[in-house]
């Protein structure tokens, strides 16, 4: 794999060197390198929505902004992220579309066909693991998996712009973030600030099982990344309507660091009621207990279970950083 990667890279060192090689129209087999699809662009939203799962979803180009363009439904994407990390597990991987063929094929623009926010831990590299190449996946990679203002934005680009059809959630066991707020560990820097928006899902674990310290890290690992979704649509009318006009479809996951392997857990339980509230102008309560957030600490200990609630880590400090960053909330599209 670090062959792999490591290749890529000189490649594509090699043509910022050599801009002329652009143009030599070299390809190289490579290994699983696909080729252009010649795809129709113009094919009905109907023939998009019924799409049946094809062994090559990746081939047609996402719609990008105006140019509705078709590309394979969510569910054959999801298909191919289940099928890529059933590989990887197996230590069958193909690592498709790493090779130069298709660092020149991605050149001119890209066309991913999933985004996902994932954590920033070095134990959970996103391609890697569902066995996807260069150009496959937007990638939002942030410690504890969190949407808050920039994540949120980052989306954005990639289900609205780029019009991924799914965009994946996606936590992992062991999340060093998760756990900081489980524990109450002593923070400092900005991380109090970054923390923050794990809380309620801490909170929310710890009011479930009556656990708490470590002992409560994996249930509140997959109530964070409910919560992530949960952010998500509460401040982003953008991808609520998109969910709710059918063309974006959101999962959680939350992958196993000691065993390779994806949990996949469909969709958000609360998802219909959050993108209607969404839609009628609505951020919800979390978002007021942001802006409601008014003694900054740069030094602070992480939120522990019991007081996750009531602002664990102040954070007008991250009001005052963000002050010239709107939240998206609101926003017509
Ligand atoms: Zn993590």
């Amino acid at each position: 794999m670090n062959n792999s990667y490591l290749r890529a890279a000189l490649l594509a060192a090699l043509l910022l060197c050599l801009p002329g090689l652009a143009q030599a129209g070299h390809s190289s087999s490579g290994h699983g390198g696909h080729a252009k699809s010649s795809a129709p662009k113009h094919s009905s939203p109907k023939a998009q929505k019924h799409a049946a799962p094809a062994a090559d979803a990746h081939a047609a180009p996402a719609s990008h902004g105006a140019e509705a363009a078709v590309g394979p439904s969510p569910e054959a994407v999801l298909l191919e992220l289940i099928e890529g990390n059933r590989r990887f597990v197996k230590g069958r991987s193909l690592h498709p579309r790493m090779d130069l063929q298709r660092i020149l094929e991605t050149s001119s623009g890209q066309h991913p066909k999933v985004s996902i926010v994932s954590c920033a831990d070095s134990r959970v590299p996103v391609e890697l693991l569902l066995d996807q190449g260069i150009g496959d996946v937007f990638t939002v990679r942030v410690a504890g998996n969190v949407c808050d203002t920039d994540e949120i934005g980052t989306v954005e680009y990639g289900v609205e712009h780029l019009g991924t059809p799914l965009l994946v959630v996606m936590g992992h066991t062991s999340c060093g973030a998760v756990k900081a707020v489980c524990t109450g560990a002593e923070v400092g820097g900005s991380i109090p600030l970054l923390v923050d928006n794990i809380g309620p899902a801490v909170e929310r674990a710890h009011e479930h099982s009556g656990l708490s310290g470590e002992a409560l890290v994996p249930l509140a690992v997959e109530e964070n990344v409910w919560q992530s979704i949960h952010d998500l649509l509460a401040h982003s009318a953008i991808t609520a309507e998109l969910v709710h006009s059918g063309k974006l479809k959101i999962v959680g996951a939350i992958y196993d660091i000691s065993s390779g392997e994806v949990q996949w857990l469909g969709s958000h339980p609360d998802e219909e009621a959050l993108v209607s509230a969404r839609l009628r102008g609505h951020a919800d309560s979390h978002e007021d207990s942001h802006s409601e957030k008014q003694h900054a600490s740069a030094h602070s200990h992480a939120a522990s279970n019991t007081d996750a609630a009531s602002g664990i880590v102040s954070a007008s400090g991250k009001q005052a950083a963000r002050a010239d960053k709107a939240r998206p909330a609101g926003r017509p599209h």
